[in-house]
């Protein structure tokens, strides 16, 4: 079985599309989509209803809810309030319900868990960026791997006597042991590499490869100014921060 991973889009159609095709080379068998579908880009319609007629399972992430009103956005700094501000007033009243009802965790079979932030307190979306923060989500774990997204920077980490972890972009799942695995972001990625980032699980081959294609930035970055976006928000996408 081949999963196809990708999350944080953040109504990036160009980075979007571009991702779609490449994983629709790769003859996935099931997509999963780790949540923040919308928030920041400029096409977060057209993002929900291409993720959504795609994605077998997907998660909310913490922008999703946010345009759903199921989060207080006091704490979201003003781009990001900005954004969805502007996003609710472009959905229907359909797709934001979808986004409410998304769940926060997933389990799928004995094979794969989703959360776009924590297992311990993913209402919380928090972020892992320390081994004690992985460990208190490894310990929840009840599958071998665990995707999630939130930080937009891939990096791996495995459960062991100590907490390790890698950013190499081929990781191998140990059935018997226990992974998580951050894919990084679609639509803006922060670790500096502009490209948008998804992954392809293979569970045959017990490994996961977290995949890196370039996509129209400048279009992306121009149809956020066309849209009233903040500017900053098309900016950011050309550096990957
Ligand atoms: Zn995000």
């Amino acid at each position: 079985m081949k999963f196809g991973l990708f999350g944080d889009i953040h109504a990036n159609l160009e980075a979007l599309e571009v991702v779609l095709a490449e994983l629709e080379k790769e003859q996935v068998d099931t997509y999963i989509c780790l949540g923040d579908i919308v928030g920041y880009g400029a096409n977060p319609g057209e993002c929900l209803e291409r993720s959504r007629e795609l994605a077998k399972f997907t998660v909310a992430g913490n922008h999703d809810y946010a345009i759903a009103g199921k989060l207080n956005i006091d704490f979201f700094n003003a781009y990001a309030k900005e954004a969805v501000l502007w996003t609710r007033e472009q959905l229907s009243k359909e797709q934001i319900q979808w986004l409410r009802d998304l769940e926060l965790v997933h389990k799928y079979e004995d094979q794969v868990t989703i959360v776009h932030g924590t297992l311990n307190f993913p209402e919380m979306f928090d972020y892992i960026q320390t081994s004690y923060d992985a460990h208190l989500s490894l310990e929840l774990l009840e599958t071998p791997v665990c995707f999630l997204g939130h930080s937009h920077v891939p990096v791996a980490f495995f459960q062991g006597p100590t907490v390790s972890f890698t950013m190499d972009y081929e990781i191998d799942i140990d059935p018997n042991g226990k992974t998580l695995v951050n894919i990084g972001s679609v639509g803006q990625p922060r670790d500096e590499n502009p490209k948008a980032a998804y992954a392809v699980y293979d569970t045959d081959r017990q490994k996961v490869e977290i995949r890196r294609v370039e996509y129209d930035v400048d279009k992306a970055a121009r149809k956020i100014v066309d849209a009233g976006l903040p500017e900053i928000l098309g900016e950011r996408l050309k550096y990957g921060r």
